[in-house]
């Protein structure tokens, strides 16, 4: 093993898989999995045909999900034996909306060397395809799937600044795009169908063109990407003219609103403090 170890334990690699296309995996993905002892993968029968196309002959251990906490322990016992683990997932990135993180924190508890590998993931090939500017993303995942639980995590992204990254099931594509369009607006939308795929589609668009879109047509899986509302145009010469316009359009609290005007004007928190309570009070 060419790769650095800690005494004579064995050392876990994380290493990403191919989300579709069979040359998106690295050299040295393939070398690691040719050398380690183990395999651990979510679907054995499906990554059999991965390594057997790369002529991988490792043997696998199963290591999915629902029995990710018990087989944990038996697999740091393999690497406190010295034995060398590859974690797999059955695309993309493990530990990514993927098994594989109660793994890599037990090892970290075990001193375990873990070595992850750099290499595909949906959100970061939908996002590097989709053209959307800004300083940051923020990555949640799959929403929950029950309608309910869905609205109020859609709820929770009104005032984000940043694109959302969702992953999304081709069942329930359609049902996340009414919600977001009832609850966030029309924004302004991207989705990333089959990626590295023969059907690969790249889609920017109003949420509304994408939910058109999506009607009846709804196979593949898909990443989506809520760009973040357009930001008004506060307007306000005075203290009192921002207090009010902030008191009118924002969802900020008085307190939050104070603490803003104070650092942006310099000056005192409890003098903005004071006077936006009197406008808030007039309010009512
Ligand atoms: N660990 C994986 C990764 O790094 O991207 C994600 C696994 S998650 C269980 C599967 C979800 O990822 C799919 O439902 C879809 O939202 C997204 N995904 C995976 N492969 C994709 C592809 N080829 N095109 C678009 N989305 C994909």
């Amino acid at each position: 093993m060419q790769e650095h170890k800690v005494e004579n334990r064995g050392t876990l690699y994380i290493v990403p898989t191919p989300i579709g296309n069979l040359e998106d995996i690295t050299l040295r993905a393939i070398r690691i999995l040719k050398e380690v002892d183990h395999i651990c993968a979510e679907d054995t029968r499906h990554s059999k045909k991965l390594l057997n196309h790369f002529g991988i002959a490792t043997p696998l251990i199963s290591y999915y999900r629902e029995k990710e906490a018990e087989k944990s322990g038996y697999i740091i016992n393999l690497l406190q034996d010295g034995k060398n683990i590859a974690l797999i997932s059955d695309a993309g990135t493990p530990a990514i909306s993927d098994p594989g993180a109660i793994l890599v924190q037990r090892g970290h508890q075990a001193g375990i060397t873990i070595v992850p590998l750099p290499g595909a993931s949906a959100v970061t090939t939908a996002l590097s395809g989709s053209g959307i500017t800004g300083d940051g993303f923020l990555f949640l995942g799959f929403p929950p799937s029950k309608k309910g639980q869905r609205q109020k995590f859609i709820q929770s992204l009104v005032n984000c600044e940043y694109p959302v990254v969702l992953y999304e099931s081709p069942r329930r594509i359609e049902g996340l795009l009414q919600d977001s369009i009832e609850i966030l607006g029309d924004r302004n939308g991207f989705w990333a169908r089959e990626l590295t795929k023969s059907f690969e589609e790249l889609l920017p668009g109003k949420l509304t063109d994408l939910l058109e879109k999506s009607a009846g047509t709804n196979k593949g899986e898909f990443v989506l990407i809520i760009c973040p509302g357009e930001k008004e145009q506060v307007t306000g010469e005075t203290l009192e003219d921002l207090l009010i316009w902030y008191r009118d359009n924002s969802e900020l609290s008085l307190k939050d609103v104070s603490k803003k005007l104070s650092g942006d004007l310099g000056m005192s928190r409890s003098q903005v403090y004071q006077q936006a309570l009197s406008l808030w009070d007039t309010k009512k």
